[in-house]
């Protein structure tokens, strides 16, 4: 950023007056004076109005000149107090953040947390919580732990399936597969076989950008299996590949709940593999795996009790704050195995039997970032989930037959879990742009673009339990 004080003449000034800090008390920022009350106050004053509000505005995105010049500097030497920083986080930043937990969200993936999980999120920070060792953090682990082992039961796990919290998705996808090539690799050496030229990672054509992404950082390759005409994977194909490829391949991945569409992938064909070759399964559920609690979509799951691991992502449909995946092993002496790191300075927590969540995952430091949905769903029980997760898949099925009824409108697919994907007669992307803008601009709903084979279309993502069927009509309204 161009600063005066960056430009050569004010350079030369500056070095003649660095800053002294004899004066300066080296306490003031910790000790509890009235200076630090009155800080404390003012940002839980915020965050209780910023709760508690049923008018949070959508908000839109600022140019990097409107923010610069709107903010202003607020780092200097001095400090600007937390009064006037907090007004600028109030009145220019967080006007230029669209706000996730808007009910009228319905782009990406959303985010809408639970009250009592936002609201502890501020406990876990005020708590400074250290969530990656037993001996540090046992009452936070355990309780993260508690949740764990309840997901597991979720998903037809077997008792002593475990794992921990990670950022999200994409470093749970990573985490799991490094345990998977470790589990290969182990069991190579054990037959007294050496490692493959290389190792394969085999996935569906539709799965996420982040399976990708894994299989580019641990330098494996991609077998990318085409999925059914319906979007899902299926284990004939599967088994196409497994022939093909044989020993090399470590993991197949199975996706239960595209981003895109939420199409579960068949899961039992695919387990049922396991009968005739050696492979990890990992299930990447990270959007849609929380379908399982309720009921109504229980079903399209079958197979996903012969799991090895599962991730799922609270911070999306689980009412979670970001952010949160939880990664879950079948055995996880594996996921131990694979990434416990090893230091003299750690050895006096590694050596040691009891459970360090960072032992799990590719991370060391960690908070723990599951304690928010923990305290959620031991407020409120699992009965309060399964019927928001309900409620989302069948105000999916509500606004698609609208869509159906619509001769303008066309269903993509017929949506499984809680996404909605349908076309405009006649519309280019540029229609969808402008609508996209237009609403996003008057601040009515925030519904982007997307794509399928080609041919553009827009979609639903419904998450939040307070979107109501009347705000996606009179979305589809619009789309005149
Ligand atoms: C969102 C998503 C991911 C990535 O998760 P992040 O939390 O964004 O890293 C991976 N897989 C699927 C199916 C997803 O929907």
């Amino acid at each position: 950023m161009g600063t005066a004080a960056d430009s050569p003449t004010s350079a030369t000034a500056d070095a003649g007056t660095t800053p002294s800090t004899d004066a300066v008390d080296p306490t003031r920022m910790h000790a509890v004076t009235a200076e630090t009350q009155a800080i404390v106050d003012l940002v839980l004053d915020y965050s209780r109005r910023r709760l508690l509000a049923t008018d949070t505005p959508l908000d839109k995105p600022a140019t990097e000149t409107e923010l610069s010049r709107l903010a202003g500097r607020t780092i200097d030497e001095r400090g600007i107090g937390a009064t006037r920083a907090l007004a600028v986080f109030e009145h220019v930043l967080a006007p230029a953040c669209i706000t996730i937990d808007h009910p009228q969200y319905l782009s990406f993936i959303p985010a809408a947390p639970t009250k009592a999980a936002m609201a502890f999120d501020l406990v876990v920070s005020a708590s400074s919580l250290y969530g990656g060792s037993w001996m540090e953090g046992s009452g936070a682990v355990h309780a993260e732990n508690e949740v764990l082992t309840w997901l597991a039961g979720e998903f037809g796990l077997p008792l002593g399936a475990g794992g921990v919290f990670v950022q999200g998705g994409t470093i749970g996808n990573l985490s799991a597969l490094v345990a998977a090539r470790e589990a290969a690799r182990e069991r190579r050496t054990a037959a007294g076989l050496p490692a493959p030229a290389r190792w394969k990672l085999v996935c569906s054509t539709e799965a996420h950008s982040s399976n990708k992404s894994a299989a580019k950082v641990m330098d494996v390759e991609l077998v990318l299996v085409p999925a059914g005409p319906d979007g899902r994977l299926r284990g004939d194909a599967v088994r196409a590949a497994l022939e093909e490829h044989g020993d090399d391949v470590f993991a197949v991945i199975a996706t239960t709940g595209s981003t895109n569409f939420g199409i579960v992938d068949d899961v039992a064909s695919i387990a049922a593999l396991k009968d005739d070759f050696e492979f990890w399964l990992h299930i990447d559920g990270a959007y849609g795996l929380t379908g399982m609690l309720s009921p109504l979509a229980r079903a399209r799951y079958a197979g996903v009790e012969r799991a090895d691991s599962v991730i799922v992502d609270p911070h999306k449909w689980l009412f979670a704050p970001f952010d949160a995946c939880a990664l879950i092993y079948r055995d996880p002496e594996i996921g131990r195995r694979a990434h416990t790191q090893h230091a003299e300075y750690l050895d006096t927590l590694t050596g040691k039997p009891e459970w360090s969540p960072s032992d799990y995952a590719v991370q060391l430091t960690r908070r723990p970032r599951g304690l928010p949905f923990w305290f959620s769903l031991a407020t409120y029980g699992a009965a309060a989930y399964r019927a928001a997760i309900t409620n989302s898949l069948e105000l999916a099925q509500r606004i698609a037959e609208e869509v159906r009824s619509r001769p303008e409108l066309r269903l993509v697919r017929d949506p499984e879990l809680s996404i909605v994907v349908f076309e405009r007669d006649g519309w280019t992307m540029d229609d969808y742009e402008r609508w996209s803008t237009r609403l996003l601009e008057e601040q009515r709903a925030f519904v982007t673009p997307s794509s399928h084979d080609g041919r553009p279309n827009t979609r639903f993502a419904i998450v939040n339990p307070m979107t109501t069927f009347e705000q996606l009509v009179g979305i589809l309204d619009s789309m005149e």
